[in-house]
């Protein structure tokens, strides 16, 4: 008989795993039938319910929170309207064209509360979305912390970025101390098309885009010689730039654009001949830009923009060279306390950004910080 019972007690659990969501009941019969979330990467999520209940069910919210970094959990609440009835069968459209994308690897978590006329209330349990773009067959391939995902390309194309990205965190680490916290993911497209097709308005321009509340890098790198030398700096580049912010996250204030570029630059290895270049004719012609306004977004114009992006890196490798791998950890970690760049500045090297910019200046008399 044990036996007997145990075994429809097994069938039963079985049966509510195939039908889940398991139904939901509260007290005199108001009950949550099925949910659901459709996707439709990168443009829509469709969540959809059905409820009954003895009484007209008068209250229809769906809740979610976006699982990335934040200083404080944001719960989204949507009132999904309803007229008075027993059976409801509804849905709520989340357009991502109204309110920008996800990136794919993202998860959305989400629940239900549903509340009829005579006062009961369900809230269905937690359930979560996982944001992929089921355009291509990703493979993955894991390393500590770091996966990257592609779909075309061989065996060599990847372990090349895989290097790529481990000399990068390596170099890091070795010039500031700062190491991975969390987990990244790296989608390789096959081309800035791809990539560009999993982007909500995308800029003609993008090549590749780094969701650092995410932990998430993507970019458009075709499998051949020459995408892959420029994949393997943006690499180097944007996984800096995710180390770096998750080290330094707070919610009281951002880095100076120097810092976090330069950090990025000094990662990709020694600097192109078109930044070099920028580099003595700014200082030949008197242009070149100062640090207190490198702490600023660069310039959209694309020379002034070389030239801020070389000088960042410059300015990062001269006080990395010249007062060590300690000191620049403990900048960053200034930084993650909320502090002023100013301030930050003089607590860790006793000069504020004019003296950075001084001393800077005169180094470059001699030459580049090699
Ligand atoms: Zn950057």
């Amino acid at each position: 008989m044990i036996k007997k019972a145990a075994l429809t007690a097994l069938a039963i659990i079985l049966l509510l795993g195939v039908l889940a969501p398991v139904p939901l009941r509260a007290a005199g019969g108001l009950t949550v039938l099925t949910t659901s979330a459709v996707k439709d990467f990168p443009a829509s999520i469709t969540f959809k319910i059905t409820a009954e209940s003895d009484a007209a069910i008068t209250d229809v919210r769906l809740n979610y929170v976006v699982e990335r970094m934040e200083h404080a959990r944001i719960t989204s609440e949507v009132y999904v309207g309803v007229e008075p009835t027993t059976s409801v069968a509804t849905q709520w459209v989340w357009d991502m064209r109204k309110t920008g994308g996800l990136p794919p690897g993202s998860s959305v978590a989400y629940w239900w509360t549903v509340s009829d006329a005579s006062g009961k209330k369900v809230k269905t349990a937690l359930a979560r979305v996982q944001i992929e773009d089921n355009r291509y067959d990703w493979v993955g391939i894991t390393e500590g912390k770091v996966t990257l995902y592609w779909y075309r390309g061989n065996e060599f194309f990847i372990k090349e970025l895989m290097t790529a990205t481990r000399a990068a965190l390596d170099r890091l680490s070795e010039n500031t101390g700062a190491e991975l916290e969390s987990p990244v993911r790296i989608y390789i497209y096959a081309s800035a098309q791809d990539l560009r097709g999993s982007m909500i308005y995308p800029q003609d321009w993008t090549g590749g885009v780094a969701f650092t509340r995410y932990s998430i890098i993507a970019l458009g790198i075709a499998p051949n010689l020459n995408d892959l030398a420029w994949g393997k700096r943006v690499i180097a580049h944007e996984l800096t730039h995710l180390v770096i912010h998750q080290v330094t996250f707070n919610p009281y204030g951002e880095l100076p654009t120097w810092l976090d570029e330069g950090l990025a630059m000094v990662a990709e290895g020694p600097l192109e001949s078109t930044f070099v270049t920028a580099l003595y004719k700014a200082r030949t012609d008197g242009q070149l830009i100062s640090v207190r306004s490198l702490a600023s977004p660069f310039s959209a114009y694309a020379d002034e923009s070389i030239l801020a992006y070389a000088q960042s890196q410059q300015v990062v490798k001269y006080l990395i060279d010249e007062y060590g791998r300690e000191k620049m950890l403990k900048l960053l970690m200034t930084f993650h306390q909320g502090s002023g760049y100013d301030q930050a500045l003089k607590t860790v090297y006793g000069f504020d950004m004019d003296g950075l910019d001084a001393q800077w200046r005169a180094s470059f008399k001699g030459g580049l910080v090699q």
